[in-house]
């Protein structure tokens, strides 16, 4: 008969994140020690919630554990989501345990009456549910504090019906909450319960699960990211055609962000060396392929963390002036520690008064050419340079939209600037999309003239 288990592991997120990606080389490196069995787990996910299916919620713990899974190579093939009905869940519990090897449940292990996943997977599992008294203790410690300066509270007793598990399973504690995490393991299946509260899942995953899994994993992954900016994604997926059309092992995946697109070169085999060695020539061939369009191979690193390296590197210091973005370029750029040693200030804008008044532009331009021209996006980042005295800025004006807009100047027309060293570079763009995405776009296009210019006094005017 099974026993109850309590999971010992407490690592972290920085150990994780180190596991996943070590340092020396940005390569997210996933070992096992189960090399023998040369077989990828095939891993499904169920999500359970009645709200998810009338649209209240969004079904982020599905984005994330599906990546997560991606991760540690895992294949999976199927996810359901499915509401608080017993009958139903029964039946996709049954089908998931059916057809994968690993069945991860998210949500519906709450103290009220329609949270039945455990109850319905510990019955598709033939297992009773026994109370775990390390659980009890656990609730009982997470209302004391909670209850500390009320005297009057007490624990209502469904609460208690948390401290119910199946037979034998490995608890997983929430230090978040009060729904510990279950792994049930029967014959080669495994059925894995998560709290639906992403703070409560996301810390339980990365300490317990992931290094659970990580151990089950029968095959050595090893992946690498390439972060590439300054072009679309239908140009990066055509420069790779080829590769993508003849990929088997590595595995070449794109993911588009705003502004930017992300290659992970993904290879599987009995060790890390050999995986590694599959990925090499991917790698440096994709390098030939893009050259200074990418900007990080480091999987953390974000495009205004590169930015700033570079400012640092220069020894330089820049002001940002903004009208459309309203400051979201500088607060990006402030987001990176460190930022203060060379972001000295930024300006939002907004009116031409302050155009004319902070940045210098002539009011003739303004008159003439109007607020969102070339000229106009010129003038303030030179203005910016001069009222400032720093060595670099860079500007933005245009049109966010969803008014305003006329034949000759439609929504989504942004000028970027940047001054540096005496030269001023104005790029154009038409960018689709509502007002946030316009600015949203606008901004990392900033951060990509900035990178430009600093690393080859880019032209484009
Ligand atoms: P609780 O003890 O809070 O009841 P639970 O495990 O029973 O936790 P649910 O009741 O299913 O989880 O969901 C609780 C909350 O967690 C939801 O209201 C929602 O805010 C969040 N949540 C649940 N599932 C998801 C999901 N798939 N993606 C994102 N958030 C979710």
């Amino acid at each position: 008969m099974w026993k109850p288990r309590h999971w010992g592991f407490a690592r972290s997120r920085k150990e994780f994140e180190n596991t996943a990606v070590p340092a020396d080389e940005s390569t997210a490196l996933i070992t096992s020690q189960q090399e023998e069995e040369d077989k990828t787990m095939i891993v499904e996910l169920v999500c359970v919630g009645t709200e998810l299916l009338l649209g209240n919620i969004v079904n982020t713990n599905a984005a994330y554990l599906s990546e997560m899974c991606a991760r540690l190579g895992l294949s999976m093939y199927y996810q359901t989501v499915v509401g608080d009905n017993e009958e139903r869940m029964t039946k996709v519990i049954q089908q998931a345990v059916n057809r994968s090897d690993v069945v991860i449940l998210c949500g519906g292990l709450g103290p009220t009456q329609d949270d039945l996943t455990k109850e319905v997977a510990a019955k598709v599992m033939h297992v009773n549910l026994v109370e775990d008294e390390h659980t009890r203790n656990c609730i009982q410690a997470y209302f004391d504090n909670l209850y500390a300066n009320r005297p009057d509270a007490k624990i209502t007793d469904n609460n208690w019906k948390q401290a119910l598990v199946p037979e034998g399973s490995i608890i997983l504690d929430n230090a978040n909450g009060t729904a510990p995490g279950l792994i049930m393991e029967d014959n080669g299946k495994i059925v894995i319960l998560l709290p639906g509260p992403p703070n409560e899942l996301i810390p339980m995953f990365e300490n317990q699960v992931y290094p659970y899994l990580h151990e089950k994993q029968p095959e050595v992954i090893v992946s690498r990211m390439i972060k590439i900016c300054g072009i679309g994604e239908s140009t990066v997926e055509d420069r790779i055609r080829d590769l993508i059309d003849a990929q088997t092992n590595p595995t070449i995946a794109t993911y588009a962000k705003t502004g930017e697109v992300h290659l992970r070169i993904t290879a599987k085999a009995a060790d890390q060396e050999d995986a590694k060695k599959l990925i090499k020539p991917v790698v440096r061939e994709l390098k030939l392929r893009f050259g200074k369009n990418i900007y990080s191979t480091d999987e953390h690193k974000s495009l205004e963390e590169c930015v700033i390296d570079l400012l640092k590197d220069q020894n330089l210091e820049l002001t940002t002036v903004e009208s459309c973005t309203g400051g979201a370029l500088c607060a990006r750029l402030i987001n990176v520690p460190g930022a203060s040693e060379v972001l000295k200030q930024g300006f939002v804008t907004y009116s031409n008064k302050a155009k004319h008044k902070f940045t210098l532009v002539k009011k003739s331009t303004l008159k003439d050419q109007g607020a969102v021209s070339s000229k106009t996006a010129k003038e303030m980042a030179k203005g910016a340079v001069e009222s400032t005295g720093c060595d670099i800025s860079v500007s933005v004006t245009g049109l966010a939209g969803p008014e305003g807009g006329t034949k000759e100047k439609p929504v989504g027309l942004v000028y970027i600037g940047c001054c540096y060293r005496g030269k001023t570079y104005v790029r154009e763009f038409h960018f689709n999309g509502n007002r946030s995405k316009v600015r949203e776009q606008a901004v990392v296009q900033g951060l990509v003239l900035l990178r430009d210019c600093i690393l080859e006094n880019y032209y484009n005017e």
